[in-house]
C-alpha cells in the first residue's frame, strides 16, 4: 500500500539522534504589557516550557516603555518574541526598521529566542552585524496560508532559511487535506537527521495532527494556547490539552501512533478515553482525532507501522470494509468497520467491536432488571425494532439476529430500510408506521440514529405515546447519556440502556485489538467514569 508519499517509519538513525524533548509554547497574546507578563506566569503554572510574546498584539506598542515589563526578571519562562508583520499574517502595520528595532532591544533585554521572518532575515542579520547575544536564538520562519508545498518545495525552504544563518527554522503551512501533514513530517524527520532544529506545523483542522504528532518526528517545538479561545494560529490545541490529554511528553519516535477518523470527529470522545487507557498500562502510544476527506487516500499515505490503528466513524465505516486488506467475517456481513488493525506484515485488517459492545450493552441491561434464563441470549425470541439503516443500525440488526431475536428495521429513507430488511430477513418500516406498530408487548427498540444528539437534546426519533409499547430501549447517542428519548422511555416503565455503555464496550474491543492486551475492565470503566461529565475535557480541532 505504501507509496513514494507516504509517510516513512522513523528511521533508526533519526531516532538515534539524541535530541532534547519537543517544548511546548504558549502563545501569550494580551493586549497589555502587563497582562502579556501574567500570561508568562500562567503558561509557567500550566506547565508549559516557552511563551511566544506577540508583540504585534500589544495595543500601542512603545517598546523602550513596554519591552522591560514584559521581559522583567526573573522571567517565569524562556521568551520567544515575535513582531508580526501583516505582511506575514501578523497586526503589525509600521515601519519595517522599528519592528526590527525593537526585536534587537528584547535580543538585549535577555529575550531566550527572537523570530524573524524569512522575508526580513538578510536585513535583521545586517542590522545585528554579528552581534546577536550568545544566549539567545534566532528563528527564521516562514507562514503560508494557502497551502502546503510540494516535499522538494519545502526542502528548499529548509535550505533558504538555513542560509540566513538561523539557528532554528520554522515553517507554518496550510492544510486543504490530512495528507498535507505528511510532507511537513517528512521534512521533519529528514531535518531531525540532519540534526538542524526545525519547527514545522500544518494550521487548519485537517493539519491539526501535525501540532500533536511533531515530537515523533524531533520538532523543536509545538504551540499550545493558554486556553480555548485564545489561540494564535486556526486549529491550535491548548497547552493543556497537549500536556495532559495527548502525553506530549512521552511522545518520542518509537511512539505507535491511533486515532479517530471521521468527518466531523472534533466531537469524539475516543482521545480522551484511548490516550487515558494507553497510559495507564504505559503502552507508548497517542491517539489522536484525523479529519479525513478521503480515506482511501489517508491510508495510502499514513501506511508506515508507526501508523498502527484507527477507530472509524461518521461517514467512513462503510468505505473502510473495502480499504481493509482482510475484514473480520461479521464485519464483512454488518457492511461496516470501526475498528482498523496494521498488522506486522503492513496489512490492515478490519473488525467491528459496535456490535459487541451494543448488544452485550442490551442484554446485560435486560438481565441487570429482569428474571431471564442463563443459558440463553435474552434477545432469543424477542421482537427488536431498529431505527436506522447506517452503520450502527447495521451492526444493532447483524448483532441482535445472531442472538435469535426477529429483526424489524424502521428507517427516514424506506429504501435503504428495505435493503437492509432484505439482507438480515426482517420487515421494513417507514418512521411513519413505527408510530403506529404495536404487534406484541415485550418489545426491544433500538435507535441507531443521531437523532437527540448534542446540540439538537429535544429531538427524539419516535413519540412517547409510541414508546409505551416497548420493554427495552437502547439509545445508541451518548452525548448527552440521558437523551430524551431515553428518559420518556423510563417514563413509560421500560429498561433502558444507555449509548454510553455500548461506547465504553466498542473501545474496550479496540484496546484489545490496538494493543494486544486484555482490557482490565475495572481500570477501564474508572477511566469512562468521567465522560458523561459535561465539564470533561474535549479534544479541540
Ligand atoms: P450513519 O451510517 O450515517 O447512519 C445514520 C442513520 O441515521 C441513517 O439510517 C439515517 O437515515 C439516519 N438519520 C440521520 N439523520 C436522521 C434524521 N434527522 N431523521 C431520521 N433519520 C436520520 O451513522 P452511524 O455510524 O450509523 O451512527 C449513527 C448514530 O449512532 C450517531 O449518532 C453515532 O454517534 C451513534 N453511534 C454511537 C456509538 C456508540 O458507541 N454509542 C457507536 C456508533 C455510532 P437515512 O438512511 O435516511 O439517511
Amino acid at each position: 500500500m505504501a507509496t513514494a508519499m507516504s509517510v516513512s517509519a522513523v528511521s533508526p538513525a533519526a531516532a538515534a539522534v539524541a535530541r532534547p524533548r519537543t517544548l511546548v509554547c504558549v502563545p501569550a497574546t494580551a493586549r497589555a504589557p502587563r497582562e502579556m507578563a501574567a500570561e508568562l506566569a500562567a503558561a509557567a503554572a500550566l506547565g508549559a516550557d516557552v511563551a511566544e510574546l506577540r508583540l504585534d498584539l500589544l495595543a500601542g506598542f512603545a517598546p523602550r516603555r513596554d519591552l522591560p515589563i514584559i521581559l522583567a526578571e526573573p522571567r517565569p519562562l524562556p521568551a520567544l518574541v515575535t513582531y508580526r508583520p501583516k505582511w506575514e499574517g501578523g497586526e503589525y502595520e509600521g515601519d519595517d526598521e522599528r519592528r526590527l528595532e525593537a526585536l534587537m532591544l528584547a535580543m538585549e533585554l535577555g529575550a531566550e529566542y527572537v523570530d524573524i521572518e524569512l522575508k526580513a532575515a538578510d536585513k535583521f542579520m545586517r542590522l545585528l552585524s554579528g552581534k546577536k547575544p550568545e544566549n539567545c536564538k534566532l528563528i527564521v520562519s516562514s507562514h503560508n496560508y494557502e497551502n502546503t508545498p510540494s516535499a522538494e518545495e519545502l526542502a528548499d525552504l529548509v535550505a533558504q532559511i538555513q542560509a540566513t544563518g538561523a539557528d532554528i527554522v520554522k515553517i507554518a503551512t496550510t492544510a486543504t487535506e490530512i495528507v498535507d501533514v505528511a510532507r511537513m513530517f517528512q521534512i521533519l524527520a529528514h531535518c531531525q537527521e540532519k540534526q538542524v532544529p526545525i519547527i514545522g506545523l500544518v494550521m487548519n483542522e485537517r493539519g491539526f495532527i501535525s501540532r500533536v504528532l511533531c515530537p515523533k518526528y524531533g520538532a523543536y517545538l509545538t504551540f499550545g494556547s493558554l486556553e480555548k479561545g485564545r489561540e494564535s494560529a486556526p486549529a491550535q490545541p491548548t497547552a493543556a490539552d497537549l500536556i495532559n490529554l495527548y502525553n506530549i511528553r512521552q511522545i518520542g519516535p518509537d511512539t505507535k501512533v491511533f486515532g479517530i477518523i471521521g468527518k466531523p470527529v472534533g466531537h469524539s470522545k475516543s482521545p480522551i478515553l484511548h490516550n487515558e487507557a494507553f497510559r495507564s498500562v504505559g503502552f507508548n502510544a497517542v491517539y489522536v482525532p484525523f479529519l479525513v476527506d478521503d480515506l482511501a487516500k489517508f491510508l495510502n499515505t499514513y501506511s508506515s507501522p508507526d501508523f498502527a490503528g484507527f477507530s472509524c466513524t461518521i461517514p467512513h465505516k462503510e468505505a473502510a470494509v473495502r480499504c481493509c486488506d482482510e475484514v473480520d467475517p461479521i464485519a464483512r456481513d454488518i457492511g461496516a468497520v470501526n475498528t482498523m488493525v496494521r498488522r506486522p506484515d503492513g496489512k490492515l485488517v478490519g473488525y467491528n467491536t459496535d456490535y459487541v459492545g451494543a448488544i452485550s450493552a442490551i442484554e446485560d441491561g435486560i438481565r441487570a432488571s429482569q428474571q431471564t434464563d442463563p443459558t440463553t441470549s435474552p434477545l432469543a425470541g424477542r421482537l427488536f425494532v431498529v431505527i436506522g439503516a447506517g452503520g450502527a443500525g447495521k451492526a444493532l440488526a447483524y448483532g441482535a439476529k445472531e442472538k435469535g431475536a426477529r429483526v424489524v428495521i424502521a428507517n427516514r429513507t424506506f429504501a435503504r430500510a428495505q435493503e437492509l430488511g432484505n439482507l438480515i430477513g426482517g420487515p421494513a418500516l417507514t418512521l411513519a408506521d413505527l408510530e403506529n406498530y404495536h404487534p406484541e408487548e415485550g418489545m426491544i427498540l433500538a435507535n441507531t440514529t443521531a437523532i437527540g444528539m448534542h446540540p439538537n437534546v429535544n429531538e427524539t426519533p419516535l413519540s412517547k405515546q409510541a414508546l409505551k409499547s416497548y420493554a427495552v430501549v437502547f439509545d445508541a447517542v451518548y452525548t448527552p447519556k440521558e437523551t430524551r428519548l431515553l428518559r420518556e422511555a423510563a417514563e413509560c416503565g421500560a429498561t433502558v440502556v444507555s449509548g454510553l455503555e455500548m461506547f465504553i464496550r466498542q473501545a474496550m474491543g479496540q484496546f484489545e485489538h490496538f494493543t494486544g492486551m486484555p482490557v482490565d475492565n475495572e481500570n477501564f470503566r474508572a477511566i469512562t467514569s468521567s465522560l458523561d461529565n459535561p465539564n470533561t475535557m474535549k479534544p479541540r480541532l
